[in-house]
């Protein structure tokens, strides 16, 4: 979460700076600020609560400079004012530091400052870096950061101006993320790539643990969790990306470009990983040869929020298809209660961004503990993706919006691909594998069928959207799909919405079924067809309101006739694949019922796209 950006070289620092802030606004919009080294080594600041645009508002004419450094907060510690924006600057007014990530003994800190007779001007932990760097008797910027550096506990992307120093930039990481970018007699820092895109696609990532001085001329790295500053190696390499890939287009908002662009995502992912000959899939980078697939005992697969949700649709397919036993946990928990690793388990760790600090700490477990993890991540070169011993990178392009639809889309295609190696190598059979290469492959022309029905989707999500709350239900391949549609739900409507087993409702939440809340019900044609419309006809007779997202051709029996009841038709392919398909109508029904109620669906409330902070 939050965002940094950083500039130094030929051109005036903060419109670039501006410029950066609006790309990584998604990341933490809460509030923004920045810092100008002018010349002569003038430290001006500017920082508010709020959006890019009323601190852009601030910014004009007097803040000239080639240096700067700018932040867009997601509030952890004190609430978002003006004076918790970052930058946070040392008594003097000399030190600026923007920092993204949380400090675990900020608190201890706060108070030695102020014993020392330091008088904090926020409430932050990120405060105590600038006032660290300023008491450093470290005679250059890159000793002064490194003995703050050694003070501080917690996890950080940082970056550092000092008005001593002019000259540069000194940025740190320690569990979120850190990018340099290489310009022509100018360099650029930011924490995700989105910022940088159109300045340069040559980049360098920082490692934990690692720092690096930036100046206009280039770029030199250093560990500095050892006793001395040691130098390290790292080159400067372009990345494959498509600038145009960042830009909105002709939408109103990147969560509506991004469903949009889900068929093509979706063949992105299928492409060339596909043997049809032998009815399996081909994925290069698991670096798993037959042996050590046939000696896996279980799957476990780790993810938070809609990527655990499409974890537990992952180990559906993967227990189906490959007969493996296979489940999905929180990542934010599973590192928490000592899970016991076994030799035998494949691991998977799922994020879109592949900094998602919880999971990158689950997978650092693993591996500390001796496990296997692969990868499913989206961002090629993500903390995640270099952690792994192997993985799929999903091709889903950047997504910008923090409720995720093409990404996670892909990641139900990544496991797809999985569950069919991992089943061909066992016991599936060729046909039952080009049965699902041909189900896969007819996959985005029906997402695509899905999105054309838009129209008549927003008339049921204005319905829903009158609702104070729902539920959503589903059972066995339903129950993930209809946890997933309940979080996009409430992510971007902030309408109470939970997700229930079919099976369970009886068991309690029935009680809470009236006019007043509606349901959403997977019902897909498969072997529980029955048990789920008896349920549905159960909520009816309560009066309770239903959508049911369903097959044509499954009978509804009386419901069909009701005024409370709405239907909608997904088409057909391998019920294996059906979790996808009736996925697709709960992201535009979110959408829809956000819009109605005139929401930023791109930037919801207390929310920001990964999340970087534990
Ligand atoms: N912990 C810092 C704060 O609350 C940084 C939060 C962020 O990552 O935006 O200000």
């Amino acid at each position: 979460m939050c965002g940094i950006v950083g500039y130094i070289g030929t051109q005036q620092a903060a419109p670039l700076l501006l410029e950066g802030l609006g790309r990584l606004e998604h990341r933490g919009y809460d509030s923004a600020g920045m810092a100008v080294l002018g010349t002569g080594g003038a430290l001006r600041m500017a920082k508010r609560s709020g959006r890019v645009r009323d601190l852009a508002e601030e910014v004009p004419a007097r803040f000239g400079g080639k240096v700067g450094i700018g932040h867009t907060r997601w509030a952890t510690h004190g609430p978002a004012t003006d004076a918790n924006a970052h930058p946070h600057a040392d008594a003097a007014g000399r030190v600026a530091v923007v920092h993204n990530g949380i400090l675990d003994n900020a608190s201890a800190l706060r108070a030695m400052l102020t014993d020392d007779g330091i008088e904090l001007a926020s409430d932050t932990d990120t405060e105590v870096l600038a006032h660290l760097v300023a008491r450093s008797g470290a005679d250059t910027l890159e000793g002064r950061v490194a003995d703050a550096l050694a003070a501080v506990e917690g996890t950080y992307g940082l970056a550092v101006v000092h008005a001593d120093f002019p000259d540069r930039i000194v940025v740190a990481r320690n569990g979120s993320p850190l990018i340099i970018g290489v310009g022509d007699k100018e360099m650029h820092v930011a924490s995700d790539l989105a910022a940088l895109v159109r300045y340069t696609t040559t980049v360098a990532y920082l490692d934990d643990g690692e720092m690096a001085t930036v100046t206009a001329q280039g770029f030199t790295t250093y560990r500095h969790d050892t006793a001395q500053l040691h130098r390290t190696h790292r080159d400067a390499a372009p990345v494959d990306v498509d600038p145009s890939a960042y830009e909105i287009g002709e939408h109103e908002s990147f969560m509506l470009a991004e469903m949009l662009e889900q068929p093509r995502a979706a063949e992105r992912v299928l492409r060339g990983r596909l043997n049809e000959r032998f009815g399996t899939s081909h994925l290069g980078g698991l670096n798993m040869d037959a042996r050590e697939i046939r000696a896996i005992r279980r799957v476990k697969i780790l993810g938070c929020g809609s990527a655990y949700y499409v974890g537990q649709m992952g180990a559906s397919l993967i227990e189906e298809l490959a007969r493996i036993p296979a489940d999905a946990e929180a990542a934010s928990e599973f590192r928490y209660r000592d899970p016991v690793i076994e030799p035998d388990t494949l691991y998977v760790a799922v994020s879109q961004s592949g900094e998602t600090i919880d999971t990158l700490l689950a997978v650092q477990e693993i591996r500390r503990k001796g496990g296997r993890v692969v990868g499913l991540v989206n961002v090629v070169g993500s903390a995640i993706a270099r952690e792994c011993d192997g993985g799929i990178y999903l091709h889903a392009g950047p997504e910008v919006a923090v409720a995720s639809t093409k990404a996670l889309t892909t990641m139900f295609l990544g496991f797809s691909l999985l569950a069919l190696q991992l089943g061909r190598v066992r016991d599936l059979s060729i046909s039952d594998g080009r049965r699902l290469i041909e189900g896969l492959l007819k996959l985005p022309e029906q997402i695509q069928a899905v999105l054309d029905t838009e129209a008549e989707l927003t008339v049921v999500a204005k319905r829903l959207a009158e609702a104070d709350s729902l539920f959503f239900i589903g059972r066995v391949r339903g129950f993930p799909v209809a946890r997933e549609g309940a979080q996009k739900f409430k992510e971007i409507t902030y309408r109470h919405a939970e997700a229930y087993q079919t099976s369970e409702l009886k068991h309690g939440p029935l009680a809470l079924i009236s006019e007043a809340v509606p349901t959403v019900a997977l019902v897909p044609d498969d072997e529980l067809v029955d048990r789920n419309v008896a349920a549905l006809h159960e909520i009816a007779a309560r009066k309770g309101p239903l959508v049911v997202v369903t097959h044509e051709g499954v009978d509804l029996g009386d419901l069909a006739h009701s005024s409370t009841t709405q239907r909608i038709d997904v088409p057909r392919n391998e019920k294996e694949l059906d979790p996808i398909l009736l996925t697709i109508p709960l992201q535009l029904l979110a959408f829809h019922a956000a819009n109605h109620l005139g929401l930023d669906v791109d930037k919801p409330r207390n929310l920001a796209k990964s999340v970087t902070v534990e």
